[in-house]
């Protein structure tokens, strides 16, 4: 068996390309993304210029907010309250990782929960664990969801096993397994004899940051494979999976580059937009105090 490859990139821009058609059909009214960006760190700029350049080819406006590393915790507060409170912005993101000395849960905590269109605020990531509908989805879980319903795979009942257990990509990407009907086991760096975990899966998603840890004898014949790792080894950009070890025994895998990344971009512009649209019909303010809390309007 060859596996089929799930093309990431392909399916990305058809996402960008419905967005853009949505967008223009606003007349000017554009979604605004503010991106907070702390200190110098170079893949953060990277990952940040990208997003800005995506979201300029759908139409979406995109912000980016530079500070200092050495900002303090308070004035980075004040500047997620502004923006919180500014009615022309509809998405807020902070880059990470945050420099050590800021409380990276407190400051992501401060995002407006209907802003958050990382998912990451306590109140979306706990929408996401009740299977509320109206959740902020994390956008590489997300983005993984929308490839995997892209090969029609019926979830219901499948065994997934989840490499990783980090709040922005395993913890929520588990969840919304579960919220699909799959039977879900997370693991991580403790996990005993993850192989033997993995041969039972039906479909594995990595997301631990281990260059091409996964061979073929981890998984069991026709496994989907989808690979969230991004690392680099000797200049070249691998996934968690040994992608042409795997690709003989699994019935789909996806690539890395051209997978999971550029999913994870459309996911985070689709939704800007659906942040922007209901606000639109809504605008009902959520402000960091809670949920309907109007302090500050
Ligand atoms: P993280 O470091 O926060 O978490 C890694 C997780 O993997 C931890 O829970 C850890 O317990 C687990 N882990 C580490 N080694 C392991 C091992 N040997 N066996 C089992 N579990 C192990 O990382 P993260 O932010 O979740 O990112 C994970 C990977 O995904 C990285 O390579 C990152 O670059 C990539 N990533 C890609 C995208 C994308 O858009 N494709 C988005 C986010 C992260």
């Amino acid at each position: 068996m060859t596996a089929q490859i799930i093309d990431g990139k392909s399916l990305a821009q058809k996402i960008c390309s419905d967005l853009k058609q949505k967008i223009s059909a606003l007349n000017g009214n554009i979604p605004c993304l503010a991106v907070i960006l702390v200190g110098d760190d170079e893949a953060s700029r990277i990952y940040v210029r990208n997003k800005q350049k995506k979201a300029a080819e759908v139409g979406i406006d995109c912000h980016i907010i530079e500070l200092s590393d050495s900002i303090g915790e308070n004035a980075l507060l004040e500047t997620i309250d502004e923006l919180n409170n500014n009615p022309e912005v509809n998405g807020i993101i902070v880059q990470l990782p945050l420099p050590q000395h800021l409380d990276t849960q407190k400051i992501i905590a401060r995002i407006s929960p209907d802003k958050d269109v990382d998912g990451f605020t306590p109140y979306n990531s706990g929408l996401l664990s009740s299977n509320n509908p109206d959740a902020f989805v994390s956008a590489t879980p997300k983005g993984v969801l929308a490839m995997l319903q892209s090969i029609n795979v019926n979830l219901c009942g499948k065994h997934a096993v989840v490499i990783g257990r980090s709040q922005i990509v395993g913890r929520p990407m588990g969840k919304l397994l579960l919220n699909h009907d799959c039977t879900v086991t997370i693991t991580h760096s403790h996990t005993v004899d993850l192989p033997s975990i993995t041969k039972t899966a039906d479909i594995i998603v990595s997301a631990c940051g281990q260059p091409q840890m996964i061979k073929s004898s981890w998984i069991k014949d026709g496994a989907i494979i989808i690979d969230v790792g991004i690392n680099r080894t000797d200049g070249k950009l691998c996934g968690d999976i040994d992608f042409d070890d795997v690709k003989n025994k699994a019935s789909y895998i996806t690539p890395v580059p051209g997978g999971v990344g550029p999913m994870t971009i459309a996911m985070l512009l689709a939704n800007t937009f659906e942040a922007f649209s209901r606000q639109k019909s809504h605008p009902q303010h959520h402000c960091c105090h809670g949920h309907d809390c109007h302090c500050s309007k």
